[in-house]
């Protein structure tokens, strides 16, 4: 058999099981068409009949600059041109046999095959029959870069900061993947997300997570795939999302400290795990959805919408059918981001003049809800402008995370929640662990229904964990930020 194969389109019968094989095995990245985009996308490129009811994805191979497309065709039988009925793929993969355990387990059947012609020096190959009939031959270089990794990279705590994080707070060292027990699961780290609050993390500042010491590795969640297992509650396979810390391997338990969930929409984008689908994402839906429990017609206030909790609200409220939805952010570009991408309808520059006479402005019948992530004054001053019944989510307090307690600021207008028979509620997502799937779920759906857009500022490679995290502070982020650990992951 040649490997001198060119397939860039499979017609399969079934695209979801299809699917399973791709994405869930091979690792591709899905990418949807929607109805809107097939005419251009489909019906000229490969030459299918208008009438058909068609679903149609391309994949994004992780190994190779290569598209593949899947196209499940109903009602209208299926054209027979040149270059429609492509039956076979050559994917290159970086580990054989754990692909093809995993083909096996799926109860496919795989099959040796030789090669004649092929332009590496050393491969091993092996073929099976996806579930649509089709042979995919599967091959791994066989050079150094894809030998099984023995040792991994990890950043452990230097120094305690002083006001904001800079690099020489952490030390990246390399130690070997560890050797899991009985009970415990080794995990590949595939994202690492970064959170304000791991800045009180190193200064131990909250209750809800362990001490840190210096030389610990630093705490942190992400996702990632289970290579390993000697704990019934995890297979080998599993996406999860857990405290993995900033490291390449992470060694996980079934216990409650490490809040770890399966994943079950790994249909979607992976990185989806770290913001929309994961603690970020049920935030957002917490808050809006949950708390303030948004109306039709309620006029909606955001501060911090171009963080990561706060991209995605302003979607919630308006698909809860809020009637307005302003948002608050730092700077000319994130406001536009918060316009033009981000769902709402109007966005203020807190670092331009004039911002309580902008929320009037905007705002002139009131505020019926409010979700803060910042706090300080300006939740003072919003006080000061809420309407009657008016519910109040505190979601975070970031303006006063770096000053000592003594300077934060003083309320004068919580007279206002009695007045005006409001509501006012702080809440902490770790309390509502019990609710994760039926959140993820929920924004599964509004993901697909593209009610919610997750926008993300992903880095590649675990030397920028650091960095990443500076940029929370900095404000040089947009959206969900975080960083991609392994190049491959989709
Ligand atoms: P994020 O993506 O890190 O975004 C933080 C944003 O806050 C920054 O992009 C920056 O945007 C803004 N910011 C930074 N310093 C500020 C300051 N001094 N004053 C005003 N804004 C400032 O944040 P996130 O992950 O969405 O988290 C947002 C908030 O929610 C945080 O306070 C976090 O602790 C909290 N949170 C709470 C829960 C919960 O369970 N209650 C869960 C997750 C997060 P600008 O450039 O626009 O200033």
């Amino acid at each position: 058999m040649s490997l001198l194969y060119k397939r860039i389109t499979l017609v399969v019968a079934d695209i979801e099981r299809s699917l399973t094989v791709y994405r869930d095995i091979l690792g591709f990245t899905i990418n949807y068409i929607q109805p809107s985009d097939k005419d251009s996308f489909s019906y000229p490129v490969f030459n299918i009949p208008k009438e058909a009811d068609l679903n149609f994805a391309t994949l994004d191979s992780p190994t190779q600059e290569r598209t593949f497309a899947l196209t499940e065709i109903k009602g209208v039988a299926l054209p027979k041109q040149e270059g429609i009925h492509m039956s076979a793929s050559v994917i290159k993969v970086d580990d054989l046999a754990n692909v093809i355990s995993q083909v096996k387990a799926l109860g496919l059947h795989t099959t040796d095959v030789k090669t004649d012609e092929n332009e590496y020096a050393e491969f091993i190959e092996q073929a099976f029959v996806d579930v649509d009939g089709h042979l995919i031959v599967l091959y791994q270089l066989m050079d150094k870069e894809f030998a099984l990794a023995s040792e991994m990279e990890q950043w452990v705590l230097a120094k305690r900061p002083v006001g904001l994080a800079t690099v020489e707070d952490f030390h990246l060292v390399e130690v070997p993947i560890p050797n899991i027990e009985e009970g415990q699961a080794l995990v590949k780290t595939l994202y690492l997300g970064v959170a304000p609050v791991m800045l009180r993390y190193m200064n131990n500042e909250t209750e809800f997570e362990r001490p840190l010491h210096i030389g610990d590795v630093m705490h942190g969640r992400g996702v990632g795939r289970v290579v390993e297992s000697k704990c019934d509650a995890f297979k080998v396979g599993d996406i999860v999302q857990s405290k993995l810390r900033w490291r390449e391997y992470a060694v996980i338990q079934d216990e409650p400290y490490y809040l770890t969930h399966t994943m079950h929409n790994t249909d979607l984008n992976l990185s989806y795990g770290v913001g929309a689908l994961g603690m970020n994402g049920f935030t957002a839906v917490l808050g809006m959805r949950d708390i303030c429990a948004v109306q039709p017609g309620d006029t909606v206030l955001v501060s911090g919408a171009a963080g990561s909790v706060g991209s995605m609200v302003g979607f919630i409220a308006k698909t809860l059918g809020a009637k307005t939805v302003i948002g608050i952010a730092g700077g000319e570009k994130k406001c536009r981001l918060l316009t033009e991408q981000l769902g709402y309808d109007a966005a203020l520059d807190y670092k331009s003049p004039g911002l309580y006479e902008k929320i009037d402005k905007y705002l002139p019948e009131g505020i019926d809800v409010f979700f803060d992530n910042v706090g300080g004054e300006l939740l003072d001053e919003v006080l000061g402008r809420i309407n009657r019944r008016a519910r109040i989510a505190i979601c975070g307090r970031i303006s006063e995370y770096l000053i000592p307690p003594e300077q934060y600021h003083r309320p004068r207008n919580l007279y206002r929640i009695g007045l005006k028979d409001a509501k006012m509620e702080g809440f902490f997502i770790y309390d509502y662990a019990k609710n994760h799937h039926e959140y993820e779920h929920q924004m599964a759906q509004w993901i697909r229904e593209g009610k919610v857009k997750p926008y993300e500022d992903i880095s590649v490679g675990i030397e920028h964990m650091p960095h990443a995290l500076i940029s929370l502070y900095q404000g040089t982020n947009g959206g969900t930020r975080m960083v991609r650990v392994d190049p491959s992951a989709h």
